[in-house]
């Protein structure tokens, strides 16, 4: 008889969009004519770069033809986008062997493969709140999941607590649903904490093309010892709009070395057995943003989702409101005014504002009484939206 993974019932039901979903449709029942604004949703809206769809036709006229045409290609990414990658990150400071790179079809896959190179003996550290990814993909594994508090009293930037024993180490800087950043000194407690205990930390930087703070770090590599206990994930998601395109990035260093085996032999390994490879066409996308006129296009793409991110914090800024993120990432982390739940919260933002936002407590214990909008939206529905926010709490905090 096959038998399940019974991990998967320790999974928690995945109830917060679902749930936003559900209380969003019952009031457009009962108001069918309210003109409701989304400032919840993590995906972009901005169409992709001119130059990126350029590419892309390029990739599919090679396709074409039996000169150019490509079937399998390398697991890990053609040369040309693994040679970009490199040199963008040559210009974080970062020197990277192109075989330390690995392209896939986006970070969330990617976070969750790299448990297949680690013991399931392994305990792991998440801060909380967290992306959910990270909790469900070891839940599913089985893995003893130890929590860090994140709140107002360290910015949302828990750093390491000497007396806690990890091995798998979660950071996401600049975060997603806090948009709190790290900045170098913080990273480095972080890496030496990792090198001392022998621990791994897995890096998320799918924001990291938000950070415009030159002195604020945009790769964990960026921080001395990083290579001997670090692994990072990237992503051309929100970087660039791919979100429904797909592609994405990890970088396992030579230099990472656990039971005296090297990690990035054992990634390899399971890339090859396990994947085959993001389409030659998306590979030849996503290296288009690395030209300079894919670069000037992108920023175009991000300042406009940053103006968004200061016009919400700029009115959380005129009512008094606690937050933080926005200045580095999409996402803008507030405490509920007049004390509110995170739902109660929600509710109140439907009705009064017709305003829908993503309650903090979906995202783990520390999050309640913290709601999280993003600047994904469009500059009219923002600025309408907050012109609401301002009306219906403007004097309740
Ligand atoms: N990591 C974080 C923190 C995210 O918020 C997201 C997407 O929202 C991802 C990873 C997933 O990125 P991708 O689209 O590349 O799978």
């Amino acid at each position: 008889m096959a038998h399940i993974n019974s991990n998967y019932l320790n999974i928690k039901e995945s109830y917060l969009f679902s749930e936003v979903a559900k209380r969003t449709a019952k009031f457009k029942e009962s108001h069918p004519d309210a003109d409701i604004i989304r400032l919840g949703i993590g995906d972009v809206t901005r169409p992709l770069a001119p130059t990126v769809i350029e590419a892309l036709h390029f990739g599919v006229e090679d396709m074409s033809r039996g000169e150019t045409f490509k079937g399998y290609g390398p697991e890990q990414g053609y040369d040309f986008i693994k040679n970009a990658l490199k040199d963008y990150y040559a210009e974080k400071g970062v020197e990277l062997d192109k075989d330390e790179i690995f392209v896939s079809d986006g970070a969330k896959s990617d976070l969750g493969n790299i448990l297949d190179i680690f013991s399931k003996d392994n305990v792991v550290l998440v801060p909380d709140p967290v992306y959910p990814v990270y909790v469900d993909t070891n839940t599913m594994d089985g893995r003893e999941i130890v929590y860090l508090k994140a709140d107002e009293s360290n910015n949302f930037l828990p750093l390491p607590n000497k007396s806690i024993k990890a091995d798998l180490i979660y950071l996401c800087s600049p975060n997603n649903p806090t948009g709190a950043c790290y900045d170098r000194a913080a990273l480095v407690e972080w890496v030496n904490y990792a090198n001392e205990n022998n621990a791994v930390i897995l890096f998320d930087a799918a924001y990291e093309c938000f950070v415009s703070d030159e002195s604020l770090p945009r790769s964990i590599y960026e921080i001395d010892g990083a290579k001997t206990c670090a692994i990072e994930f990237c992503s051309f998601s929100k970087t660039a709009g791919f979100t429904g395109t797909r592609c994405g990035y990890t970088v396992v260093p030579f230099a990472l070395e656990r039971d005296g085996h090297k990690l990035n032999k054992f990634w390899l390994r399971r890339q090859t057995t396990k994947f085959n490879g993001v389409s030659y066409i998306v590979q030849k996308g996503a290296a288009a943003v690395f030209t300079e006129e894919g670069k000037k296009q992108i920023k175009e793409n991000i300042d406009y989702y940053k103006e968004n991110a200061k016009t919400i914090t700029d009115t959380l800024d005129r009512l008094g409101i606690w937050y933080c993120g926005g200045k580095h990432s999409p996402y803008i982390w507030f405490r509920c005014p007049g004390n509110m739940g995170s739902w109660e919260f929600f509710d109140a933002l439907l009705e009064k504002a017709n305003v829908v936002g993503t309650p903090g407590e979906g995202f783990g214990e520390n999050g309640k009484g913290y709601f999280r909008l993003t600047s994904f939206s469009t500059h009219e529905n923002t600025v309408e939206a907050m012109k609401r926010f301002e009306k219906a709490f403007g004097g309740n905090d």
